[in-house]
């Protein structure tokens, strides 16, 4: 996986419900029967075009008083997770202009990035796929394991710090896209609720799969959730930055187009703001440090 330059990791590890659903599919068990394109995406060159182009939200922070010993479940699940004490988190409140709910993030005092750098990348991803999140979560990257650059767990993302990019949030919150959403495409009106939740599963997005020539990246096709997230960065790229895909430098990227336009198909209507921030879920509670 030494495709990823920023630290010769894969992207993530995952660690939720959209595995069980991966499972309950009998079939096929892995997108692995196409190959990674040949030569692989440049996330440098990715990441550059994703920060130059999405536009920042204005925002205010406000740090939580340590002194209240008050902090989110989530935080304080993923902390011990990773052997750290919920003392050693800042525990703080990012509003955006375009939301008027604050979302709550967590950052290990020892993390490499501030809080403002934090809320200044999470603040460009558009709110309609920010909304699918719940906790920004920051830690320093060598307390990850190895291989490890972020974690989508019931919505709150675990991100290391030196992985703090727009990309690896693009992967992150696809997971959460996925996990939330039922396909657009429906037999027949009404059936919607009928269907499994989960995104990756749908034979519609399979067949995108099947029309292509090859994978977005070689972590794309170790699990189909794995596939629809890494498919989810270059959907955002090739939605948000001039010339789509084809500007990104790879003279392969025809071969994952149909991928990429499925991921839009669905997604895209979230990065272009729908539903605001209406769909978020509540936060995690705030508990102590020591209940
Ligand atoms: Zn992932």
């Amino acid at each position: 996986m030494h495709y990823l330059l920023l630290s010769l990791m894969p992207l993530v590890a995952y660690a939720t419900s959209i595995i069980d659903a991966t499972l309950a599919d009998p079939s096929p068990p892995r997108p692995d029967k196409l190959p990674a394109i040949s030569p692989p995406f440049n996330y440098t060159a990715i990441e550059a075009g994703l920060a130059e182009h999405l536009s920042l939200a204005s925002f205010r922070m406000e740090g939580l008083n340590a002194s209240a010993r008050m902090i989110p479940q989530a935080c304080k699940d993923r902390a011990k997770d990773y052997h750290m004490q919920p003392s050693d988190l800042q525990v703080f409140r990012s509003t955006y202009d375009d939301c008027e709910q604050p979302w709550v993030m967590c950052r290990h005092n020892n993390a490499t990035v501030s809080m403002q750098d934090i809320t200044t990348v999470f603040g460009r991803i558009p709110l309609g796929m920010r909304q699918f999140t719940r906790h920004l979560i920051v830690l320093p990257s060598a307390s990850l394991p190895p291989g490890c650059a972020g974690v989508s767990s019931d919505d709150a993302i675990v991100v290391g710090d030196s992985a703090l990019k727009h990309f690896v949030l693009a992967h992150e919150i696809s997971h959460s896209l996925d996990a939330r959403n039922r396909p657009t495409t429906t037999p027949t009106p009404n059936s919607n609720s009928n269907l499994p939740i989960g995104i990756s599963i749908s034979p519609t997005w399979r067949a995108s799969y099947a029309l292509d020539s090859a994978t977005v990246s070689e972590y794309a096709r170790s699990a189909w959730p794995e596939q629809l997230a890494e498919t989810g960065v270059a959907a955002l790229y090739d939605a948000v930055v001039p010339g789509g895909l084809a500007s990104a430098g790879n003279p392969s990227y025809g071969g994952v187009m149909n991928q990429v336009g499925a991921w839009r198909r669905e997604f895209g209507r979230f990065v272009d703001g729908e539903g605001g921030c209406g769909l978020r879920r509540p936060d995690s509670p705030m508990v102590g440090w020591d209940d």
